[in-house]
């Protein structure tokens, strides 16, 4: 008989969060120190709801206008992590709780201009220099961080990074730990760290990603 849709994400959800479990143990890292963010894009608010009956607290969006309406409807943690459009921030800022993916010190401008209430910011940082896929370079991320930093309305979080396509998620991981490393020793407070989706969540745990973003591997395919 085929499995109802809340059968089949729960079955889905129980496998990630054993994964997540394995693999923060093979790590030597407690899984109650790691958050999943289950990636809702594209999924109809009906998905949302059933996740919510599961248990799920943090749903991730890419685009306002497919979120918006969804966040409306039920009540959560809700985390936009897509590319930022200067005239989405109002909006965003409505319905997001925290932001994974600031990468521009103008878009923070607007934020603390629009935002009604406090978020939680992730700085993205871009590991293959080509910005295609966005993110910030080194040099403009210590900048961003002392901005967000100063202002006592938002809080700064840590930062977010996605593997650039074409690179082994190992080495990308690995480059963004020692990154964050460093980026700690000057933000202490800022220790979180945005990292690993469907097909790289294990080996983002194993370089220190507190926060997960799983999409297609609970929901299905896109
Ligand atoms: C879509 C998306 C995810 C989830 O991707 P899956 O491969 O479906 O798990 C995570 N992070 C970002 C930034 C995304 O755009």
């Amino acid at each position: 008989m085929a499995l109802t849709r809340e059968e089949e994400l729960a079955a889905n959800l129980e496998d990630i969060k054993s994964r997540i479990t394995e693999a923060s143990q093979s790590s030597a890292r407690n899984p109650h120190e790691i958050s999943l963010i289950v990636v809702t894009k594209t999924f109809p608010v009906s998905d949302v709801q059933i996740l919510k009956g599961l248990g799920v607290n943090d749903f991730g969006e890419n685009r306002d206008g497919d979120a918006r309406p969804k966040a409306n409807e039920v009540q959560g943690r809700w985390h936009f992590q897509g590319q930022i459009q200067s005239n989405k921030l109002k909006s965003i800022c409505s319905w997001a709780n925290v932001i994974h993916s600031l990468d521009d010190a103008r878009h923070f401008e607007i934020i603390q201009k629009v935002a009604i209430h406090s978020l939680d910011i992730f700085l993205q940082v871009n590991l293959d220099g080509s910005l295609h896929r966005g993110g910030s370079t080194i040099q403009s991320l210590y900048t961003l961080a002392e901005q967000v930093n100063a202002d006592p309305n938002h809080h700064l979080a840590g930062l977010m990074a996605v593997a650039p396509l074409g690179i082994e998620p190992e080495a990308a991981f690995s480059q963004l730990h020692e990154i964050q490393l460093a980026f700690c020793a000057d933000f202490p407070d800022a220790a979180m760290l945005s990292a690993g989706m469907s097909g790289d969540f294990e080996t983002a745990i194993a370089h220190g990603a507190t926060h997960l973003r799983i999409g297609s591997q609970i929901m299905g395919s896109r």
